[in-house]
């Protein structure tokens, strides 16, 4: 039977859109050039309409399982959204067991591949020794951190953010310690032992796949591509995003009004799935891009405190009406030079428009590659997770970026907003980080084409799974 045959994949994502788009879009190459066929497992806390669509839109040979419900009722109700999602994954593996089996029986089932948080899953295909890989969202800078956590961690007397000198990773430019990613700001947190777990774990893996490309952290992943003896092997295999954004009657709306507006003009303002701010900062974001006089596609959403975000996760297009919360008459006055969108923009799409010249960006890594893909210059306005070191990464390291600096009580005001805006729309500044984007547009595309590193890597990969014995 030839779909016996087939060498067959087990993908398990954690929660948000973030971690399932990307797997996806890998899944997909695996599917088109590679003739494997997939499952993927999602935790059923977690499905929703977008996502439940979204596993349906995908190809014949790619199908999903859902996991049974895991309780987490007894964790802490801080507890770190991280953290929640490593115990799910940590809990589930009796499930996984169940669903595996009959799959070993069913399919030539070669490799499962657990997403960054979902490391501890990996003990269900170790006890039927299926071949286990990780899946890494974010860059190669993260995964670097994460090889050197361990020993960082034994000199570390105290939290990151209290370090006097910058941490620094071969290849990569330092990082201030506050800048380091948010499950390791506390040590005495939950979550900062569920990342020293998890770099644990990303060591003993059979592979790393990473959706990153060489070109944008070179020296990085020059390192990294190495093989080191005891530490897994590293596949830079992005940037895998997504040709289109499924838009409907709004998306197209926005989509219309960057048709009508000049080539390069339009910044575009965008905070991820589910950032957002205080009123206060929303004030003065919205005073600051009507002062440059630049025009300005902006996804708003209503202010919240950021300690939701967990629950944001998973409800991201809330309705919302922004001029309850924007300052007074704002709308009406940036009518015809700004578009405000609240909750949801087709943003891929939005990159991808020839009247899009600039992207002021959270920097959550899809949001950073879609940018690269499209040859679009950032400023970075990191909220959460690993943003703030994307941002180092990005403004000192690829050097297509600029950031904003805050004043004495965090805020970005309308000065500093403005004069920033301007500076890439029409400064000297900008035009410099235009061609470098160009530059990245062009290094995106050949990754992924014949030859290119990612499709080099990614074919190694799939020699290294068809490699594996039928277990
Ligand atoms: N996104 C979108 N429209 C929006 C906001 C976000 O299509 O209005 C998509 C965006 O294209 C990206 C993802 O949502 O693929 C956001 O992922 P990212 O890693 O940038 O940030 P996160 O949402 O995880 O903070």
């Amino acid at each position: 039977d030839n779909g016996a045959r087939q060498p067959h994949i087990v993908f398990l994502p954690s929660a948000g859109m973030g971690h399932l788009i990307p797997m996806a879009e890998l899944a997909k190459l695996l599917v088109d050039r590679y003739h494997f066929t997939i499952t993927f497992i999602t935790f059923s806390e977690y499905s929703n309409k977008t996502q439940d669509a979204f596993l349906a839109s995908l190809p014949s040979s790619i199908t999903s399982l859902s996991l049974p419900p895991i309780p987490l009722s007894d964790l802490p109700e801080d507890s770190a959204i991280e953290t929640r999602m490593s115990v799910a994954a940590a809990r589930s593996v009796p499930y996984l067991r169940s669903l595996l089996l009959p799959l070993l029986s069913s399919t030539r089932l070669v490799a499962f591949i657990a997403d960054l948080f979902a490391t501890a899953a990996c003990d269900a295909a170790k006890a039927l020794k299926i071949p286990h890989f990780i899946f890494i969202p974010t860059n190669l800078l993260f995964v670097t951190l994460m090889f050197h956590l361990p020993a960082i961690n034994a000199k570390l007397s105290c939290n990151f953010w209290e370090l006097e000198h910058p941490v620094l990773l071969p290849g990569f430019p330092p990082i201030p310690g506050t800048e380091i990613l948010n499950p390791l700001q506390d040590r005495k947190n939950e979550c900062y032992k569920w990342m020293l777990e998890h770099a644990k774990r990303y060591r003993e893996a059979e592979g790393i796949l990473v959706n990153s490309f060489d070109a944008i952290e070179p020296e990085g992943a020059n390192l990294l591509k190495k093989e080191e003896p005891g530490r897994a092997t590293v596949y830079p295999v992005g940037p895998l995003i997504r040709a289109q954004a499924v838009s409907g009657e709004e998306g197209a709306h926005c989509l219309r009004w960057l048709d009508s507006q000049p080539a390069g003009s339009v910044l575009f303002v965008s905070f991820g799935s589910v950032g957002s701010h205080s009123t206060e900062q929303l004030g003065e974001l919205a005073l600051g891009l009507e002062a440059s006089g630049q025009r300005f596609l902006w996804v708003v959403r209503s202010p919240v405190d950021l300690k939701s975000v967990g629950s944001n996760y998973i409800n991201s297009q809330s309705a919302d009406n922004p001029s309850a919360y924007l300052p007074e008459g704002f709308l009406e006055r940036t009518k015809g030079v700004g578009l405000v969108v609240p909750s949801w923009a087709p943003q891929v799409d939005v990159l991808a428009h020839s009247s899009t010249g600039g992207f002021l960006s959270h920097c959550g890594w899809n949001s950073t590659l879609e940018s690269m893909a499209r040859g679009v210059p950032m400023i970075v306005w990191p909220l959460f997770a690993e943003q703030r070191m994307n941002s180092v990464m990005m403004v000192e390291g690829a050097k297509v970026a600029m950031r904003l600096k805050a004043r004495k009580d965090g805020i970005f005001d309308r000065e500093e907003i403005s004069r920033v805006v301007k500076d890439l729309m029409e400064g000297e500044e900008g035009e410099r980080l235009r061609k470098k984007a160009k530059e990245f547009e062009v290094e995106a595309a050949a990754a992924m084409t014949e030859g290119g590193s990612s499709s080099v890597a990614l074919a190694a990969l799939a020699e290294k799974l068809k490699s594996f014995p039928t277990v």
